[in-house]
Parts: structure tokens; C-alpha cells; sequence
């Protein structure tokens, strides 16, 4: 997982963020209700921005389920990321055209889920993109990769040439030199795990945001669902959309946050597999889904897909909607999302 430090679709979460904190009056790290706590902390973690807030009985059990939601994120980034070389999935990767690596459930799960969402969405979707990624090193680099560099990764990146073995629980890349990132889809899995783990600890309601990639569980208190904005892909600072959550995730992939510009052409960090260039067809693309990790793997997947197919397969999928802001800034939004936003 490419983790750093310049992430895409932080406004959706600090507009997320603010609202939460005007919807609690005032809380600042703590608010104590009649029968609740509500704690807000943050942290770097993944290579972003984390914060997770817990609402439980009383204060020391809010902060301990925010402790722990914290320590899962942190496990999981210890086995997915690839900046990590004693990683899971670095060994993995390390061990292409060599050996199959054996791996964890976690690891196991978020791979599957990739190989699933890359099915869904017609290959748009493709965690063998890792050398490609690599070429274009979006932030760092600032420079474009040739055309014959980029012809030379073709072959290795292939998911046909990703082996899962889910009896062995192991991952197995049969060419020297693949690759695989899941950067699309891991933080999505991760703010699902955190969740679980905070309920786990008493939590009665809360949000995890690993910067755009965000699940709530519960209710605030007096009721009241999580509300979300959604960030404009263009006009910074300013809201497309506000949605309730209720037990749901949302996750967003914009072309607007991690990118550099050269003669009038925005390169970004999600590529079209049939290219290995930035994709093209939208500006952003916002899914919510019960599981974090559908909403991150298909908002991936959607945004090479395009507005139109990305929401012919939203609209086949159960429990999953999105809005597409489209390469013209047209916006879409799935059948069973339109009675539930509210326009700024
Ligand atoms: P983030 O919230 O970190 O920006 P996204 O869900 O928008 O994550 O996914 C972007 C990341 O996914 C890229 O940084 C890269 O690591 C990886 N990626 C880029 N293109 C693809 C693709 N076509 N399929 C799967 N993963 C991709
Ligand atoms: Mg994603």
C-alpha cells in the first residue's frame, strides 16, 4: 500500500469533522453527556491523517475504544503497507517470479476483496498496477514516464499472474518484478477492522476516518446519524453534498488531491490499467457501502470505469450507492442516494 502523506479527499473528512463538532456543541477532545462521552483524537497513521471518534457510557471507555481503533489501524499497516519492507505484503512482492508467501487473514481478505472488486469492475480495478504506480510517483516525481518505460511494465502488471491460494492462505506472484498495491481498497478494510474493534471495547456509536475512507457505526447522542459532506473535486473548500451515514461507510476517489499539472494535463495518482496513464473519466467518485472495504475498492474501480458503467454496476449492487462527478464536472448520483442528500 503506497501510504503517504499527501492524501486525496481530506475535505470530505474535516467537513465531516466540523459538523460533528458543531453537531456536539462544543466538544473539544471530550464531551460528557448525561448518559455519554464522546472523545475526538487524531493521529498519523497509513501515511494520513486519522481521526476516530467514540461515543460509549463514560469517558474512560470512549477513550479506550479510540486507543484501540488506533492500534488495529497500526497492526494493519504493519502487514499491508508497502513502505514497510518487513510487511506482508512486501515480502509478497519481494518474493515475485520466486516463492508464494504465506499470509494473514487480514492480508488474505483485503487481496480477495481486490481480486472481487477488480472482477465487479471489469478490471478498472487492478492491485497488479504496483510497478506503474511506482513509474509515475505522483507527488514525489513529478515526472512523466515515457512511453517505452511504461510499454515495459505491461507484462508484469497482470493480475491473471496473481495467485491466491485461500487453503495455503497464500499470495503468489508469478512473474519477477510484479507488484501489488493496495493502496485502492486497504484503508477502506482498515477503518471496517477499527470499527470492529471499538465496538469490541464498549463503543456504543462512532466514526473512523483515515482521511477520505470513512465507516460510522451507531448514533450521536440524541439520535442523530453521521453527517457528510462531499467535497467539490474543483472548487476547494466548497461542498457538493451532505449525507447522513447510518452504519454505512463512504469513500472517495478524486483526481484533485494528489496530482501535479504539466503543460495544462492533470496527472494524477489513479491509472487506467488498459494505459497505465492517469484515468480520465471522472473527477471524483464518492461510494458508500455497508463495508469500508467495498466503498474503497470501488471507488478505485468506478473512476477508471466512468460515470457510465460505474453506475450501471452501482445500480446492480444492493446496500451501494455513489456520486460520480464525471470528466465535464457533471455530477451523478445513484438511484437510492437522491431522496438523501442535501444540496448546501
Ligand atoms: P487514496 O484515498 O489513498 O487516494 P484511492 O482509493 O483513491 O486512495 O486509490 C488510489 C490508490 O490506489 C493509488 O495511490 C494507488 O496506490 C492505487 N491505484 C491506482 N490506480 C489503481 C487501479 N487502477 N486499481 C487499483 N489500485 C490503484
Ligand atoms: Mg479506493
Amino acid at each position: 500500500m503506497h501510504f503517504n502523506l499527501f492524501n486525496q479527499s481530506f475535505r470530505i473528512q474535516m467537513c465531516l469533522l466540523t459538523l460533528l463538532c458543531s453537531a456536539l456543541a462544543g466538544c473539544v477532545g471530550v464531551t460528557a453527556g448525561q448518559e455519554s462521552a464522546v472523545v475526538t483524537r487524531a493521529q498519523m497513521q497509513m501515511g494520513t491523517l486519522v481521526k476516530i471518534t467514540a461515543v460509549a457510557r463514560n469517558e474512560s471507555i470512549a477513550q479506550a475504544a479510540a486507543t484501540a481503533g488506533f492500534a488495529e489501524i497500526r497492526r494493519l499497516e504493519e502487514l499491508l503497507s508497502t513502505w514497510i519492507p518487513a510487511s506482508e505484503l512486501s515480502r509478497v512482492n519481494s518474493s515475485a517470479g520466486v516463492a508464494p508467501v504465506s499470509v494473514s487473514p487480514d492480508t488474505m481478505t483485503v487481496v480477495q476483496g481486490a481480486m472481487q472488486v477488480a472482477e465487479m469492475t471489469g478490471g478498472g480495478f487492478n492491485i497488479a498496477i504496483g510497478p506503474a504506480v511506482d513509474a509515475w510517483n505522483v507527488i514525489e516525481g513529478q515526472r512523466i514516464p515515457t512511453k517505452s518505460e511504461l510499454e515495459a511494465l505491461r507484462p508484469v502488471v497482470d493480475l491473471t499472474s496473481v495467485h491466491v491460494d485461500a487453503r495455503a492462505q497464500t499470495i503468489f506472484l508469478e512473474k519477477a518484478g510484479m507488484r501489488i498495491d493496495v493502496g485502492g481498497i486497504g484503508k477502506g478494510y482498515a477503518a471496517d477492522q477499527a470499527v470492529a474493534v471499538m465496538k469490541k471495547a464498549g463503543a456504543l456509536a462512532g466514526i473512523v476516518a483515515l482521511s477520505g475512507d470513512i465507516k460510522t457505526f451507531g448514533q450521536l447522542p440524541g439520535g442523530r446519524k453521521f453527517p457528510v459532506g462531499i467535497q467539490h473535486p474543483r472548487k476547494e473548500g466548497e461542498v457538493i453534498a451532505f449525507i447522513d451515514l447510518d452504519d454505512e461507510a463512504i469513500s472517495t476517489a478524486g483526481d484533485y488531491e494528489r496530482f501535479f499539472e504539466r503543460a495544462g494535463v492533470r496527472y494524477h495518482h489513479i491509472l487506467d490499467p488498459k494505459t497505465l496513464q492517469p484515468a480520465r473519466s471522472c473527477q471524483s467518485v464518492t461510494v458508500i457501502a455497508r463495508e469500508g472495504i467495498w466503498a474503497d475498492g470501488l471507488d478505485t474501480g468506478i473512476f477508471v470505469m466512468g460515470a457510465e458503467l460505474g453506475m450501471q454496476l452501482v445500480e446492480s449492487l444492493p446496500n451501494v450507492e455513489a456520486i460520480i462527478v464525471d470528466h465535464g464536472g457533471s455530477v451523478h448520483v445513484s438511484s437510492g442516494l437522491r431522496d438523501r442528500i442535501r444540496k448546501p
